[in-house]
């Protein structure tokens, strides 16, 4: 049995973006020697969320963050002090975690799939948790 974990760093350049992070997820599963088994994302913050959507059509990332923009708007009512309630909520609606399947080495995802660090309060550098394992 296999165990690796590392910690990707994730710069982010707007207060709202997705970040394609397959490549680097490719990367480290292939460089642990893992074959079959899984890699989990994790993210360690409460105003960014990891997901799984389509990476051939850029236009696809522009339209979730503009639904959950639409969706979950700044609202005056809100009472958290840090002003970016909206950030938290995105945050929980989208989740802190991702599980793929790892076979023969590689990713199994679909075939317009990819994996998105999404923030939701930057610019700012961010972490990624991901750990891979297997046999
Ligand atoms: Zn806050």
């Amino acid at each position: 049995m296999i165990v690796k974990t590392t910690t990707l760093s994730v710069k982010t350049e707007s207060r709202e973006t997705f970040k394609d992070v397959t490549a680097s997820i490719r990367k480290f599963v292939q460089k642990s020697n893992v074959q079959n088994g899984q890699v989990t994302l994790f993210v360690p913050h409460t105003t960014a969320a990891v997901t799984i959507n389509e990476n051939a059509d850029p236009d696809v990332v522009t339209d979730l963050l503009f639904s959950l923009k639409k969706s979950f708007p700044d609202r005056k009512e809100f009472r958290h002090m840090e002003g970016n309630s909206d950030a938290h909520i995105k945050s929980s609606t989208i989740g802190a975690s991702e599980t793929v399947i790892v076979e023969d080495g590689s990713l199994k995802l679909g075939t317009w799939q990819g994996l998105y660090f999404c923030e939701f309060d930057g610019p700012r550098t961010r972490k990624l948790f991901v750990q891979v394992i297997g046999e």
